[in-house]
């Protein structure tokens, strides 16, 4: 199988990691914060200390103004805008400093979705396609709290398939403005919304985004809805009826919405992500204090080892994700100081590396909220009983961190993104995923190399070759199937997201390896690197078992006879990475965590 090795002067495309590999030294890593970043974190988490955890029932209850009174604090303190350029009000900072601020907020619960809608795609499709007198009028407002945004896309018949959105848009005669009707549902921010960016169909059928103001008569509020978790945030149905938006309000081009509809989405994956994990670190300490306070059959739970077990299962899994969040915010900087040494605006280059990137931020969606479900859920498990009480925050979290997996795109609509974003690219030419693939069937048919791993990560670099080819071999056999009219990946929901879920494995133990060689080589104290050591070799055992049954699932669906026979030799000769004494890994973990107190990785 080609291998061939990425420089960092050439940016690896979307998708192209599962055919080339990566340099520790060119892959960015949390610990690199600096220390500017660094006084914008504990920004972040003073303001979260200090205003919002203290005040949590006020948020949680929807006191009237109170956070919109939040937004407007952060928009004064610059964290509103510190994505937007200064020609805008913005900060103008850099993706990862971005992604400390929202990976620093994630504690803050229903907040945070108030947050991300204002932030993401309340205020991104203004910034990616609006003219420039849409930006210089609301940006600038937007950036500062004084005005807050919502992002209208689902209606009660429209969820994942949003382009069947009903909401009309009618040009009035004399042209100067177009008149809505229709019905948007879940709009995150709608109770306080100032600014609505709203997707309806020109005409009936030419899918167009708006920039709808509060006081446009015609737009009404539903109720607020009696949702299972974040209670604080304000989801309502939006009305219009007869509401005239003038003509200098749509969003881009018109029947071009879809474009800012799912670039949106791209960045509002990734911010999630990092929000989930930060979350998850918070979750992760409370579990560890509670752990160390309990005292059962005469001593601290933290003695246990199933609870140690969950401890360090909880951080592992944070740790993890956390090295492919850093790593694709790091890729989503490089792309957009690409795109803007060959002449793009900031918009526009910000927006190209989102595109670029959109399957790794699929993945990090995915990532992110089925990572904050584990760690919720296991924190209402150690909490026992007291977890089932609304008296502390295990309860509360556990609600919270559901909604992550439904919207954004449902965790399913994002698997089979991933598989379709990869076969569109490789069709494209945008990536050769063909010559490797076709390589790994060569392989199959010689004799297994005795080659010997080298080096202090080397089963764990051979390990993950070996899940590349795995991929490679399982979804190039369905591609091919398809070709020869065998197969319609369309019906076959199944085989792919047993395919996503093997690209998901692959990436997360890619950036996990490329952290932690990263970490041996950087100043780190020895008795860390053991810990980061742990967590590797605990992922890689976790990994190969998981996607050795993903491979075995999908195979057994579509192949049969000699060739499934030839496909689970493969499979075999691909999965060899040497078992893994977890119990002792993880109970290195456990100790410490136990002993810091703390999620401390
Ligand atoms: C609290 C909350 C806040 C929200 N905020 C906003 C907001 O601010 N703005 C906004 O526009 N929307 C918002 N949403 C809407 C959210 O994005 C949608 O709920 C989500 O996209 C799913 O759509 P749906 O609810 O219609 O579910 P459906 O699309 O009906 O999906 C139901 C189930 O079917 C599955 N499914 C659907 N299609 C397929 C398929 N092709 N293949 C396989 N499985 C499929 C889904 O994965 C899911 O499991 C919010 C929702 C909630 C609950």
């Amino acid at each position: 199988m080609t291998d061939t090795l990425v420089q960092k002067s050439q940016v690896l495309k979307g998708g192209e990691f599962l055919v080339k590999s990566s340099r520790p030294e060119d892959t960015y890593v949390p610990e690199e914060i600096n220390e500017d970043q660094r006084m914008i974190y504990n920004m972040v988490r003073d303001f979260l200390n200090q205003e919002i955890l203290p005040n949590y029932n006020r948020i949680e209850k929807q006191e009237p103004g109170f956070t919109p009174s939040l937004l407007q604090k952060m928009g004064e303190l610059g964290l509103l805008s510190a994505h937007m350029p200064e020609a805008y009000g913005g900060m103008g900072l850099d993706t990862n400093t971005n992604t400390f601020i929202s990976d620093a907020l994630g504690p803050a619960g229903s907040f945070t979705v108030s947050f991300a809608a204002h932030i993401g795609i309340g205020m991104l499709p203004i910034f990616y396609f609006g003219t420039e007198d849409q930006k210089q009028k609301y940006l600038p407002r937007l950036g500062s709290g004084e005005l807050k945004a919502a992002y209208c896309l689902t209606e009660p018949g429209s969820g994942s398939d949003a382009l069947a959105a009903k909401t009309r848009a009618d040009l009035s005669p004399d042209g100067a403005h177009y008149v809505l009707n229709g019905q948007k549902m879940w709009i995150s921010n709608a109770g306080f919304a100032d600014i609505f960016i709203v997707f309806a169909q020109v005409d009936g059928d030419k899918f167009t985004g708006f920039i709808v103001e509060r006081d446009t008569p015609g737009l009404t509020l539903g109720a607020e809805e009696d949702k299972l978790g974040i209670k604080g945030s304000s989801t309502r149905q939006v009305f219009f009826e007869n509401a005239n938006v003038p003509a200098e309000n749509v969003l881009g081009e018109i029947g071009k919405g879809h474009l800012i509809a799912f670039n949106a989405l791209n960045i509002g994956r990734f911010k999630l992500c990092a929000l989930s994990l930060g979350g998850a670190k918070m979750c992760n300490t409370r579990s560890i204090q509670y752990a160390k306070e309990r005292i059962q059959f005469k001593q601290p739970i933290a003695n246990f080892g199933a609870i140690q077990f969950k401890l360090a299962e909880q951080a592992i899994k944070t740790f993890a994700s956390e090295s492919a969040l850093y790593r694709v915010s790091d890729l989503l900087e490089d792309m957009k100081n690409h795109f803007l040494s060959e002449g793009d605006d900031y918009a526009q280059a910000q927006l190209k590396a989102a595109e670029e990137y959109a399957l790794e931020c699929a993945i990090l969606k995915v990532i992110g909220s089925e990572t904050l479900d584990y760690v919720v859920d296991e924190n209402v498990q150690i909490h026992g009983g007291m977890g089932y009480s609304e008296e502390g925050t295990a309860a509360r979290a556990f609600r919270d961190a559901r909604i992550n997996r439904i919207y954004e795109g449902t965790n399913e609509i994002n698997r089979l993104l991933m598989v379709d974003m990869l076969f569109r690219r490789a069709l494209k030419g945008a990536i050769d995923i063909v010559t490797p693939a076709w390589e790994v069937q060569k392989e199959l048919a010689s004799m297994p190399s005795m080659e010997k791993a080298e080096g202090a990560y080397g089963e764990e670099e051979r390990a993950l070759r070996d899940f590349k080819k795995i991929v490679l071999m399982t979804a190039g056999a369905a591609a091919k199937m398809q070709m020869d009219g065998k197969l319609n990946l369309k019906e076959e929901q199944e085989i792919v997201m047993n395919v996503a879920d093997m690209i998901i494995e692959t990436f997360v133990a890619e950036s996990l390896l490329l952290r932690v060689q990263k970490l041996a080589g950087m100043s780190s104290k020895p008795e860390s690197q053991e810990v980061y050591d742990a967590i590797l070799r605990t992922v890689f055992h976790d990994a190969t078992g998981r996607i050795s049954k993903y491979a075995t699932d999908a195979l057994s669906s579509f192949a049969e006879g000699d060739l499934l026979r030839t496909f689970l030799m493969g499979l075999k000769r691909f999965t060899k990475y040497p078992p893994v004494n977890v119990r002792d890994t993880r109970r290195l973990v456990a100790a410490r965590l136990i002993e810091a107190g703390e999620y401390c990785l």
